[in-house]
């Protein structure tokens, strides 16, 4: 979005967490320099883009749980083979929320958070890669 060469450009103001920000169109540089990823930026980008559109992801911990059920009969109180029951537990907006995992669903809800928490690492290393990119002036 880029009106006469040479010149700022407003772009559109957009607001974020209460400040207005102002997107400048910077001279001098095509978007196409802009854009220029490093083979390592790549394939962070490609794996994260693999997942987003590939997966389920989901922010929490599993915590997997036994107990015993009291009936003096079952095999969790005659063999001490306890029943196990996988929980997501996770923060959200400060409150602390669990929800019970059914048996047949602990293989895709493990590789959910799994997915999120690879998600998560990607996002931290592309961060750091910009973070670099204004620090060795590569814009
Ligand atoms: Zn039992």
């Amino acid at each position: 979005m880029r009106s006469g060469a040479g010149k700022f450009a407003f772009g559109k103001s957009v607001y974020f967490a209460g400040h207005s920000w102002h997107n400048y169109d910077v001279p001098g540089k095509s978007d196409a320099a802009r854009n220029k990823m490093s083979p390592a930026e790549r394939k962070l980008r490609s794996e994260l883009t693999r997942l987003l559109y590939s997966e389920g992801m989901l922010r929490g911990n599993l915590s997997l749980r036994e107990r015993t059920c009291g009936k003096p009969t079952c095999h969790c109180m005659t063999r001490g083979d306890k029943h196990q029951a996988l929980y997501v537990v996770l923060r959200d907006e400060g409150e602390f929320r669990q929800v019970f995992v059914p048996r047949h669903l602990h293989d895709v809800v493990r590789k959910w958070v799994e997915n999120h928490k690879r998600s998560r690492d990607l996002l931290e290393a592309i961060s750091k890669l910009h973070y670099e990119k204004i620090r060795k002036r590569e814009l």
